[in-house]
């Protein structure tokens, strides 16, 4: 049976975290794929800066790294509030022999009770978590233990083995903002950046 990751961020940027994590993703769990799935205007976040095509454009540029990695924009053409639940549904449909794993970090799982229908989001997919930095499953809210208990041991939820790379899409605007680049980006994204005027970046660092 095909095993089909799904990894939805804002990638906003797309940064050698995100590629990391995916990697070992579909290392660890032997997926056939893993489809990014950049997000259109998601209910948790403030709106992104950059509109979901430069986003978009910058994970498939990002992707071409593994041969594993696709891209899909099934939460950008989507009308309204774009929910994992229904992107899953979505992919269940598509993919009906796929077995289907979400793929997020710590941080987003252990935000996983505030997400729509998460108790029935769990019951459709398995879900694997990339540590983070300064994140860990012991900060887990009172709402998610019952869970845990149970998904660990089922093996319905796997936590990566991979050590955490610190990347992140807020320190690599703050850094493109000061200088003009990031070392947690793939030269190609950064050209990328450079070339669509992205992310305020002085003129003297162009
Ligand atoms: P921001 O800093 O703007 O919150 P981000 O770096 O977390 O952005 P997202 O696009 O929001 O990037 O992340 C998509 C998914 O990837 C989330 O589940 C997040 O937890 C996970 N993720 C991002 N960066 C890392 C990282 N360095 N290590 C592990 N997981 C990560």
């Amino acid at each position: 049976m095909p095993s089909i990751g799904l990894f939805g961020g804002t990638f906003d940027p797309i940064h050698s975290g995100h590629l990391h994590i995916a990697r070992s993703f579909a290392d660890e769990l032997r997926l056939s794929s893993v489809i990014f799935l950049p997000a259109g205007a998601p209910y948790h976040k403030t709106p992104p800066h950059p509109p979901a095509a430069h986003r978009l454009a910058m994970v498939e540029i990002a992707a071409q790294a593994d041969p594993r990695f696709a891209v899909s924009d099934c939460d950008i053409v989507r009308q309204g509030a774009t929910y994992t639940h229904d992107t899953v549904q979505i992919f269940h449909q598509h993919f009906p022999a796929a077995e289907i794993w979400l793929l997020i970090g710590m941080d987003s799982l252990l935000q996983l009770h505030t997400w729509h229908r998460w108790q029935n989001l769990v019951r459709q997919c398995r879900i694997a978590a990339a540590h983070r930095l300064a994140t860990s499953l012991a900060q887990a809210p009172a709402p998610l233990q019952a869970w845990l208990a149970e998904a660990l041991p089922q093996g319905r939820l796997h936590i990566l083995q991979a050590a955490p790379l610190p990347a992140s899409s807020t320190q690599i605007r703050q850094q493109l903002a000061a200088s003009g680049t990031s070392p947690d980006l793939p030269p190609t994204v950064l050209a990328y950046i450079r070339q669509h005027h992205l992310y305020h970046i002085p003129p003297r660092a162009r």
